[in-house]
């Protein structure tokens, strides 16, 4: 069985863990929210990839919940000495990816091959494609004014309520190699427990794998990011009730409307009927240790 999974960062990596854990890791492929990425000191990083990257290669911080495990901070805190920028955490670790990353840019080689190659290098055995290799961005629309992503989510703790979403160069992406070869030949297509307006969005916006979505031929399974109306971490549930009207499962379909065939939603919310022929899947959906992911991955697979 082969299965593509729209995925951002830490929500999307902790369910990813479940599927390559009932599927042949070499049987999965990713597609990757990208819109995150960010210029710092430099260096090319994108947060979600990496999440991803380390959680399926065991590298990742579990009790952080993102970055390295047995991380220091000694670079950052010479940046902070030298006045240098230093609200966006890097770890030592951390940045010797990212500058192995933003090396081969540099060298004019595309994101999806420098990712390919650090995926290779680090021995995960799915195949990671960032959703587009151009430049797509996420710029968040607040009463305080529009802010990049990271400016609004770490810089200032997504404080700001977001009235609208958009992603800076959707109209010209294209998407990677290999992203619509992996949607074409998945018998399933899955969208991760994944914030739907920063981390699924932002590839939806790619017209080729929206058009793509919306011409399946397979069903398409989203797994909500919401458990009793409440986002487990970050702001989607703010973002739901704002910019969609509330926070139910019909909500949250209302972000993939023509897209799904299926919503998985936790036992805890509540029950309603979703518009069209869009089914409701109800289980757990906590994924607290990885048999929870596993169970996850197992009820959105079948
Ligand atoms: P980010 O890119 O690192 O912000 O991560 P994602 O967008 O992939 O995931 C963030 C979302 O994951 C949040 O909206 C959380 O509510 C959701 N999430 C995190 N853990 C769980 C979980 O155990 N179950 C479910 N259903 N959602 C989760
Ligand atoms: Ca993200």
């Amino acid at each position: 069985m082969n299965v593509a999974v729209l995925s951002g960062g830490v929500g999307g990596a902790r369910f990813l863990r479940g599927v390559i854990s009932v599927v042949d890791p070499g049987n999965v492929s990713i597609i990757g929210n990208v819109a995150d990425d960010i210029e710092v000191l430099g260096l090319r990083v994108s947060p979600d990839l990496d999440s991803i990257l380390y959680t399926l290669t065991g590298l990742g911080d579990e009790e952080r919940g993102w970055g390295r495990a047995d991380e220091s901070w000694r670079a950052l805190e010479t940046v902070a000495e030298l006045g240098g920028e230093d609200w966006f955490s890097l770890g030592d670790r951390d940045i010797g990816l990212h500058l192995v990353r933003t090396e081969l840019l540099r060298a004019g080689v595309p994101l999806s091959e420098a990712t390919a190659r650090i995926a290779q290098a680090l021995g995960l055995r799915a195949h990671l494609l960032p959703a587009t290799d151009d430049p797509l961005r996420t710029f968040l629309e607040t009463p305080a004014g529009t802010f990049p992503f990271q400016t609004w989510f770490v810089e200032r703790g997504h404080r700001d309520e977001v009235d609208a979403v958009h992603y800076t160069g959707a109209p010209d992406a294209m998407p990677a190699p290999g992203v619509l070869e992996a949607l074409a030949a998945a018998d399933v297509i899955l969208f991760a427990p994944s914030n739907p307006y920063v981390s699924i969005g932002p590839i939806l916006a790619v017209a080729a794998i929206r058009q793509a979505l919306e011409s399946r031929t397979v069903p398409c399974v989203a797994v909500s990011p919401l458990v009793g109306g409440r986002a487990v971490k970050g702001p989607a549930d703010r973002m739901l009730a704002r910019i969609a009207g509330g926070t139910t499962p019909a909500h949250v379909a209302s972000c993939y409307e023509g897209l799904i065939d299926v919503l998985v939603v936790d036992e805890s919310d509540e029950r309603v009927e979703l518009p069209g022929d869009t089914k409701i899947v109800v289980t757990h959906t906590l994924m607290t240790d990885l048999d929870a992911s596993r169970r996850l991955a197992e009820v959105a697979l079948a």
